[in-house]
């Protein structure tokens, strides 16, 4: 990819091509420059494509994963961006029919840590994104609560498609959807998987054991821990519960630090 530059009136944003090593505190002024720029003009989004900005995560998240495989995001963007092509338009389960898009999920593609939640619901569906209605709030708040950002981690779903009504993806459905999160994973390599809910742990952990007895423990899926705990659209219905998921991310943390 070339360069980035951005000119409005007298605001110059310029992002140097990612082969040239950038200076993060540099940049991070620049872009908060730019941005507040953007802002005063009204703007809510800065104008620059997905790809982009998730080049530009990833530099950033280059510096503080400095643990994982250095020089490595460049690889991974590559590959999730095959594996979005691979997966197109698919059409090989029901969930097609009804979607308004897949959601193939998001994030630094060299993260530690990897939540994976069920499937889209009505707000993901139409945003193209994970986890951005309400329980999306709710998982962000938990995140940035463990010091981290949503930039920092990655976000996906078993299902890649929202099921009607937000129904419990079938059986058939996750068994051929669950070959893209795999890949994913294989690509990621987390340190950690964070499975959110009864879907996400059951179908990792492969059991039908019930959430509330799974989580809180460290399974493994492929030589990586998984960790499951309770889904953030439970801890809504259920706040009293939030402890438990609290206790579960920090046996997460202790893990990322070791
Ligand atoms: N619930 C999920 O499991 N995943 C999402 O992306 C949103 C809500």
């Amino acid at each position: 990819m070339g360069g980035i530059e951005t000119t409005v009136n007298s605001c110059r944003l310029s992002v140097k091509d990612p082969g040239q090593k950038m200076n993060r505190t540099e940049t991070i002024k620049e872009l908060r420059k730019a941005m507040e720029f953007y802002q005063e003009l009204g703007f809510e989004h800065l104008p620059l494509t997905k790809e982009v900005l998730s080049e530009i995560i990833t530099e950033f998240g280059r510096d503080k994963n400095s643990k994982n495989t250095a020089g490595t995001g460049q690889d991974k963007i590559k590959m999730l961006n095959d594996l979005q092509r691979e997966i197109g338009g698919c059409q090989q389960c029901r969930l097609a029919k009804g979607r308004k898009n897949i959601v193939f999920g998001e994030g630094n593609p060299d993260a530690q840590l990897m939540f994976i939640g069920e499937g889209p619901g009505r707000e993901e569906d139409i945003q193209a994104r994970p986890f951005v209605g309400d329980a999306g709030k709710v998982l962000t708040s938990l995140i940035n609560k463990m010091g981290l950002r949503r930039e920092d981690v990655y976000i996906g779903n078993i299902v890649k498609c929202r099921p009607p009504s937000n129904r419990d993806p079938e059986d058939d459905e996750k068994k051929i959807c669950s070959s893209f999160i795999d890949k994913q994973i294989n690509i990621i390599q987390p340190k950690v998987i964070l499975a959110l809910g009864r879907i996400a742990a059951q179908t990792l952990v492969e059991t039908k054991i019930p959430i509330s007895k799974l989580r809180g423990k460290f399974y493994d899926y492929k030589g990586i821990p998984v960790m499951p705990t309770f889904h953030p659209a439970y801890l809504m219905r259920n706040p009293k519960d939030k402890w438990l998921t609290w206790e579960d991310v920090q046996q997460v943390l202790e893990k990322l630090k070791g």
